[in-house]
C-alpha cells in the first residue's frame, strides 16, 4: 500500500494508503512521525513510521496484532486516535489523529513551571486517559512529558498508548532510549512487571515537573540517578500547596502495592477541584449474562475468528484475553452510539476535543463542551434543559431549551462513516463543488450559480442514528457572515433548529437553490 511517485523535482512523493507523507514532525523512540495529507480531504494525520530491520524485537503476530486491533477501537478525548496500520515488509506504517500544539515538554521548558489551576487541568485530562486506557487493560508504561502532545486548544492528547506491548518486556526495557527519569523504581530494577502502578509512578513526576518546572529525581550520572529513584526522596519546594504534597507522595510511593491507585487520586481533594464531568463518565451497569451477537460478530469479522473462540474468551473470565477485551470496547462503543443516538445528539463523535476553554476556572468559556462519549445523554440534556432545569422561566437566554427539529432533511446509509464520507468527497468533486473541512464528518459546502454569480451554501454533517446506520444530513445557510464561522451560532441552529428560526434565514429563492444543490448531490451519489 505505500508507493512512491516520481516528482519533477528531486523528492519522491511517497503514498500510504489514501494518505500523502510530507515533513516530519518528530524522531521518536521507535521511529519517526510525518505528517499526511488525505489526497480527497485533506484531512492531517500523523503517521508513525517502525522500521522493521530497526526493530527486530517487534512482534506483531498473534497476540500483539490482537493487541494492535484494539487500540483501534479505543475512543477517548484526550488519547491519539489509531486510525490503520499498514504493514509493508520493510515497514510498518501506524496512521494516527494528528494534533498540532506540539509536546507538554515543550510547553513546559517555555513557561517554566504552571500555576496550580493550569496544572491541574492538565493533569486531569491524563488521569482520565490513563484511566480509561487501564479499564481496557492497556498500560502504557513510557509516559513521560514527551508522549503527551497538545492539540490546538491546549487539550492534552497522550501519544504512543500500547506501543510499549508491542515490544517484548526485557528488550523494551533494554532498547528503550528515553530518558529513565519518568520509569518507576521497580521498572529501572529490571522487573519485567509492568502493571498499572508503574503509569501511576510516571504520572506522579509529571505532575511534579507541571507544578515545579523541574524533575522531582534528576542526575545526569545515570547510577546515581537510579539511586534516588529507589531511595523515593525528592525535594518539596516552599510554594507547593500541602494538599498537593500529599497526593505527590502517595502516588511517589517506592513500594507499587502501597502506591495510589487511580481511584485514590480521583477521590483526592486537590484533584476534584474543577474536575469537569466529561473527564470520568459513572459506569453504566452491563448485564454480562446476555451476550450481544452482534458484537460477538464484529469481534469475529475484525480478529478473522469463528464465534465459538469468542465466546470461550467471554467465558474464560481472563479480563486480558485481546477477544473479550474487543467484545467489551465494542460494547463500550455501542453503548456511546446508542446513548447518543437517544438523545438526538447532532455530532458523529470521533475522539475530538473539546473545545477550548481558558485556563482560569472563573473564565469558563461559555461554548458547551463536546461532551465524552460515555457522558453525552446526561451533558447534552443538561444543555438542552439546563443544568438544574425543572420547568422554570420562560425567558429566553443562553440556556433557554429550544425546540428540536422533528424532521431531518438527509439520506441514511449502512456503509461504514469514513467509506460513506469518501463517496461523497467524490460526488462534491464530480459536481464541481467547493468545501471545507470542519472535521472528517462535517463539511460546508458551496456552489456558484452561473447566473446569479451568488453561493449557494449548505452544510453536511454524518450522524451516527443507531448502532450500525448513519445519516447525513442536509443543512441550508444562507448568511454570509456564516462563512468562517466554525462556533456553536451556526451549528447551534443545526442542533436544535427551531423551524421558524430556520424560515426566516432561508429566503424562498435560496432555499430552492439549496433544494436543487441537495438533489444533484443524491443525483451523484446514487450513480
Ligand atoms: P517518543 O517515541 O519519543 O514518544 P513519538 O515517536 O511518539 O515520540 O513522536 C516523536 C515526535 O513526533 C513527538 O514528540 C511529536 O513531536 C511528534 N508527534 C508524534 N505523534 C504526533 C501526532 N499524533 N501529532 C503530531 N505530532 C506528533
Amino acid at each position: 500500500m505505500a508507493e512512491k511517485v516520481q516528482q519533477t523535482s528531486q523528492q519522491p512523493i511517497v503514498k500510504i494508503g489514501h494518505y500523502t507523507l510530507g515533513q516530519t514532525l518528530g524522531v521518536g523512540t521507535f521511529g519517526k512521525v510525518k505528517i499526511g495529507e488525505h489526497q480527497l480531504t485533506k484531512h492531517k494525520v500523523a503517521v508513525k513510521i517502525l522500521n522493521r530491520q530497526k526493530i527486530k524485537s517487534l512482534d506483531v503476530v498473534g497476540k500483539i496484532r490482537r493487541e494492535i486491533q484494539n487500540l483501534k477501537l479505543f475512543r477517548h478525548p484526550h488519547i491519539i486516535k489509531l486510525y490503520q496500520v499498514i504493514s509493508t515488509p520493510t515497514d510498518i506504517f501506524m496512521i494516527m489523529e494528528y494534533v498540532s500544539g506540539g509536546e507538554l515538554f515543550d510547553y513546559i521548558v517555555k513557561h517554566g513551571k504552571l500555576k496550580e489551576y493550569e496544572a491541574r487541568r492538565f493533569f486531569q485530562q491524563i488521569i482520565s486517559g490513563v484511566d480509561y486506557c487501564h479499564r481496557h487493560m492497556i498500560v502504557h508504561r513510557d509516559l513521560k512529558p514527551e508522549n503527551l502532545l497538545l492539540d490546538h486548544n491546549l487539550h492534552v492528547k497522550i501519544a504512543d498508548f500500547g506501543l510499549s506491548n508491542m515490544m517484548m518486556d526485557g528488550e523494551f526495557l533494554r532498547t528503550s532510549c528515553g530518558s529513565p527519569n519518568y520509569a518507576a523504581p521497580e521498572v529501572i530494577s529490571g522487573k519485567l512487571y509492568a502493571g498499572p502502578e508503574v503509569d501511576i509512578w510516571s504520572c506522579g513526576v509529571i505532575l511534579y515537573a507541571l507544578l515545579c518546572g523541574t524533575l522531582p529525581f534528576d542526575d545526569e550520572h545515570v547510577p546515581t540517578l537510579f539511586r534516588k529513584i529507589k531511595s523515593g526522596v525528592f525535594p518539596i519546594p516552599e510554594y507547593l500547596n500541602k494538599t498537593v504534597v500529599s497526593m505527590l507522595c502517595h502516588m511517589l510511593q517506592i513500594d507499587p502495592m502501597k502506591r495510589a491507585t487511580i481511584e485514590d487520586i480521583k477521590k483526592h481533594e486537590w484533584f476534584q477541584r474543577d474536575l469537569p464531568a466529561y473527564l470520568f463518565p459513572s459506569p453504566v451497569e452491563q448485564d454480562s449474562s446476555v451476550i450481544d451477537t452482534d458484537a460477538v460478530n464484529e469481534v469475529c469479522e475484525k480478529f478473522g475468528v469463528k464465534e465459538q473462540e469468542v465466546h470461550s474468551a467471554l467465558l474464560s473470565g481472563d479480563p486480558h484475553d485481546q477477544l473479550a477485551i474487543a467484545y467489551h470496547l465494542i460494547i463500550d462503543n455501542k453503548r456511546i452510539a446508542d446513548e447518543a443516538a437517544k438523545a438526538e445528539l447532532k455530532d458523529f463523535y470521533v475522539a475530538s476535543s473539546p473545545p477550548p476553554i481558558s485556563f482560569s476556572p472563573s473564565e469558563l468559556n461559555p461554548s458547551p463542551i463536546r461532551p465524552h462519549p460515555e457522558r453525552i445523554a446526561p451533558a447534552l440534556r443538561d444543555r438542552v434543559m439546563g443544568p438544574n432545569s425543572g420547568g422554570g422561566s420562560d425567558r429566553p437566554s443562553r440556556g433557554t431549551p429550544v425546540k428540536r427539529a422533528k424532521w431531518h432533511l438527509g439520506i441514511r446509509s449502512q456503509s461504514k462513516p469514513n467509506d460513506i464520507m469518501n463517496e461523497v468527497y467524490r460526488a462534491m468533486k464530480a459536481l464541481d463543488f467547493e468545501w471545507k473541512v470542519i472535521n472528517p464528518f462535517h463539511v460546508r459546502v458551496r456552489h456558484k450559480n452561473a447566473l446569479s454569480g451568488k453561493y449557494v451554501k449548505m452544510s453536511l454533517q454524518l450522524y451516527q442514528v443507531d448502532y450500525k446506520s448513519y445519516l447525513l444530513d442536509f443543512k441550508s445557510f444562507s448568511s454570509e457572515n456564516n462563512e468562517e464561522n466554525d462556533g456553536p451560532s451556526v451549528t447551534g441552529a443545526d442542533i436544535d433548529c427551531d423551524p421558524s428560526v430556520c424560515q426566516q434565514q432561508n429566503t424562498g429563492h435560496h432555499t430552492m437553490e439549496f433544494f436543487e444543490m441537495c438533489a444533484a448531490l443524491i443525483t451523484q451519489l446514487a450513480r
